[in-house]
């Protein structure tokens, strides 16, 4: 890494009120390819978590007193940091958390998209008038920031899923305290140096890394000085995180886990499809929750699109994300490993057949690396437990259906409403079809319908609220209504 290189030191981690603090103990962060140990930052305890709430709360009344065009000025260079140090933000995503070079590269871009969307949607929060059926009154709505948020975030997208909460939430005038996954803290601190870069105020934004999540989240919970919680991740820990929080009536955002299906109809072109379905589900080493996880093919088109999807399976090559060519980097660790090899072992135990992969793989010079074979499943039935538990792996499971109504009460037996795909030639097919389909996020023909300008969210448990566009910056306001009784006699 060269010169720009954004600097991870031993023992970092910690940007509390403008300062980089160093904790009394720290863990080590690994390079999933290989096992290696990349970094050592700081653990924070509840006191530092403490101080980072005290040193975002006392920041909250400047900042949001601060007007839309200084907030968004701030957003505006750390977006054009971002791109001075895209390769380098990317080559430390690679390192850390294993996705192909060009995947980091194209997340980092995604990250900085965030970054612009609210240094420029912060100029059009707008308010209301709103019509009095009283001759002497007149109502105003406002906009206010919600205060101080607490955000936690996931080790699968390390870098967008921050700017994706931070760039709103200080658009809208509040403060935060982020908490990075674990697994990838190096990315935050790289992150919250070109904040500290971009000149946002002391005590705006705060980072704290912890080896331990529940302690801070059980602060970042209770606290009252916290007003707002921002979740990505699971299902289950966003449950316990809501609940926690529910007492003190916190704003919550949940991004939650997904059981995303794809649906391939007759009058799709199946190859075509093949291809599309291939790319997204491998996307992150599968490790996404928009990936596609029940791929229902018309049984009539079921043949050509196996073959098609096999056939691209035997280009990919696995392997460090560092390295040239390389399609799938590693799963996140061994428990991933095991989960989705425990999910491919049911299926096939309950009768469906394994058509490429299966297995875990080991790969010279990379011993310690935590590698699963893409993994092609047909004849997958509501039995397995991959029909039903989130797949966070690079396992595509196809199944066959006969008809539209079949398929849509197939595509609905989850509990989860986050992402959804359809291949479809027919257009009143793709309307009746998308009109039905409860999901959050749906894809036609398509398979990234995400961008900074679009809303990104789940319903049923894959969550509350939305991140990006124009509903993202609602998530940290609170309305005001303000009535003026007015003299209307002159
Ligand atoms: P995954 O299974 O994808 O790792 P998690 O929901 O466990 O998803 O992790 C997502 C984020 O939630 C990470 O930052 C993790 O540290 C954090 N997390 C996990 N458990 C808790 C908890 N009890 N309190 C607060 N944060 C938590």
């Amino acid at each position: 890494m060269g010169s720009k290189t954004p600097c991870v030191e031993e023992e970092n981690g910690m940007f509390i009120n403008g300062e980089w603090r160093q904790g009394h103990q720290s863990f080590p962060v690994l390079n999933p390819a290989n096992g290696e140990i990349i970094g050592n930052v700081a653990d924070a305890t509840p006191d530092d978590v403490l101080a980072a709430i005290d040193a975002a709360s006392s920041a909250f009344p400047a900042w949001s007193a601060t007007t839309a065009y200084q907030r968004s000025a701030c957003l505006h260079r750390a977006h054009q940091l971002m791109l001075e140090q895209k390769s380098e933000l990317a080559e430390l995503m690679s390192r850390e958390q294993g996705k192909p070079l060009k995947a980091s590269l194209g997340e980092v871009q995604y990250g900085a998209d965030y970054l612009l969307w609210y240094a420029e949607e912060v100029k059009r929060v707008y308010g209301e008038t709103i019509p009095s059926a009283r001759p002497d009154q007149r109502f105003l709505v406002k906009h206010h920031a919600v205060g101080v948020v607490a955000a936690v975030t996931p080790w699968n997208y390390p870098i967008s899923m921050i700017t994706r909460k931070v760039a709103p939430a200080v658009a809208a005038g509040c403060t935060i305290v982020l908490k990075p996954a674990e697994a990838t803290p190096l990315c935050a601190i790289a992150m919250f140096k070109i904040f500290e870069q971009a000149g946002f105020p002391a005590g705006v934004v705060n980072l704290v890394t912890a080896e331990d999540p529940k302690p801070v989240g059980d602060i970042f919970c209770t606290d009252p000085r916290v007003a707002k919680l921002t979740f990505t991740g699971s299902t289950a820990v966003g449950r316990q995180l809501a609940t926690l929080a529910a007492p003190s009536f916190k704003r919550v955002s949940m991004e939650l886990g997904g059981h995303a299906p794809a649906i391939v109809f007759k009058d799709a072109d199946p190859v075509h499809a093949a291809k599309g379905l291939s790319l997204v589900k491998f996307l992150n080493t599968g490790q996404a929750c928009i990936s596609p996880n029940r791929i229902f093919v018309h049984q009539d088109i079921i043949e050509p699109f196996v073959e098609e999807f096999a056939r691209r399976i035997d280009r990919l090559k696995v392997g460090s994300g560092l390295e040239q060519g390389i399609a799938i980097g590693p799963l996140v660790n061994q428990a991933a490993i095991d989960k989705v090899a425990s999910q491919v072992e049911d299926a096939v135990a309950k009768g469906a057949t394994l058509i490429r992969g299966g297995k875990q793989l080991s790969i010279e010079t990379l011993e310690k690396g935590c590698f699963y074979a893409p993994t092609l499943l047909t004849g997958v039935t509501p039995e397995m437990k991959i029909y039903r538990e989130e797949t966070f792996g690079p396992v595509a499971p196809v199944i066959p259906f006969s008809t539209e109504q079949e398929v849509l009460e197939m595509a609905h037996d989850t509990h989860y409403g986050l992402a959804a795909y359809l291949y479809t030639e027919s257009l009143s097919r793709a309307m009746r079809v998308t009109d039905k389909l409860q999901f959050g996020l749906i894809g036609v023909n398509d398979i990234n319908p995400t961008s900074a300008a679009a809303p990104f969210g789940g319903m049923k448990s894959s969550g509350l609220g939305r991140e990006g566009a124009h509903e993202g910056i609602l998530e940290y306001l609170e309305t005001k209504l303000v009535g003026f009784s007015i003299d209307d006699s002159e």
